[in-house]
């Protein structure tokens, strides 16, 4: 069985290291997002691919959910005694040999797509993980700071602001001029299944949704795209969607961003238990609609999670 699936980062990861559990033997291609690139001391950072990587590969750090295991700080603590930041993103030691892999090779002329895949070499993350475009595209916030009013890099809304500056727009520049990467519309167009995990909305799946190519490839696509739902009982269950959907003048329910990806993309929706209320108001926007425990606690509750996508994708399939 072909898979595809779009994934950001923290939420992507966890739920396809249950969905690797789930289908043992099963193709996985992922579509990473990659809005969250950042330029930081003359690497380029990808913290979206990272996640994905280290998580599959066994080198994440556990509880953090970003980074690696084990990690120590020299790199940075010298940085900053020569006055040089910014202090406020977290590059340990070890992860900065993986930026400084990955610029070498840009910097030879390698896209971004064969940087990831020769990255992947290392950590054997057991699924195929593809950028979703190897041209640059960076997600910025229209926020005001400080009374001023200006557009930042998401991460400086998100890991310096702690996302507690109000966000205006969600802005993915780039993104219109960018191409899918290589083998991401031919995954989906050749996928058995087609799944939208419990990543943020707006700015990963959203942003992989805003490269043109993409959403068409998805409607287009035989397989059922069956999304699980980020937000359980009104709130996310961790992260910033609520202010970034917000943002994008989108209630914070699992309904409502059901309604947001859209009927034409979406074959189906996963809602959690404590949102079965939702269901009726889904399935009356034309999308197919179950409640399902939807809480990624431990790898077993996320393959569990995935078996019911899967499930889900052959009774849709079959109608
Ligand atoms: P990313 O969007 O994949 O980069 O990762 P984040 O972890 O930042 O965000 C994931 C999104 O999924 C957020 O909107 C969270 O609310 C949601 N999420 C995180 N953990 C869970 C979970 O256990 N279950 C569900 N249903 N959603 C989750
Ligand atoms: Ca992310």
């Amino acid at each position: 069985m072909r898979i595809v699936v779009l994934a950001g980062g923290i939420g992507g990861a966890r739920f396809l290291r249950g969905l690797k559990q789930a289908v043992e033997g099963g193709e996985i291609t992922v579509v990473g997002n990659t809005g969250d690139d950042i330029h930081l001391f003359g690497l380029k950072v990808c913290p979206d691919l990272d996640t994905v990587m280290y998580t599959l590969g066994g080198g994440i750090h556990e509880e953090q959910g970003w980074g690696r295991a084990e990690e120590s700080f020299s790199v940075k603590a010298e940085l900053k005694a020569y006055g040089v930041g910014p202090e406020w993103f977290g590059l340990g030691d070890k992860d900065f040999a993986t930026h400084i892999v990955r610029t070498q090779m840009l910097a030879a002329g390698y896209p971004l797509s064969a940087v990831t895949e020769a990255l992947c070499d290392r950590w054997q993350p057991g699924v195929r993980l593809i950028p979703m475009s190897d041209d640059r595209v960076e997600t910025h916030v229209l926020t005001e700071v400080e009374g001023e009013r200006k557009a930042v890099h998401f991460q400086e809304y998100w890991v310096k602001h702690h996302a507690t500056v109000p966000a205006f727009a969600i802005i993915p520049v780039g993104a219109e001029t960018a191409k899918p990467a290589p083998g991401v519309l031919e995954a989906i167009a050749e996928a058995d299944v087609i799944l939208l995990p419990p990543s943020n909305p707006v700015v990963s799946v959203g942003t992989i949704l805003a490269v043109p190519g993409i959403r068409q490839a998805l409607v287009a696509a035989r397989a059922p795209v069956i999304g699980l739902s980020p937000i359980i009982g009104g709130a996310p269950v961790r992260g910033m969607a609520d202010k970034v959907l917000e943002a994008v003048g989108v209630e914070t329910s699992a309904s409502a961003v059901a309604k947001h990806y859209g009927s034409d993309l979406l074959d189906g929706w996963l809602v959690d238990g404590s949102d079965a209320g939702a269901v009726a108001e889904v399935e009356a926007a034309g999308i197919p609609c179950r409640a399902v425990p939807l809480w990624m606690t431990d790898v077993d509750a996320s393959a569990a999670m995935a078996r019911e996508a899967l499930a889900f994708a052959e009774a849709v399939r079959g109608e």
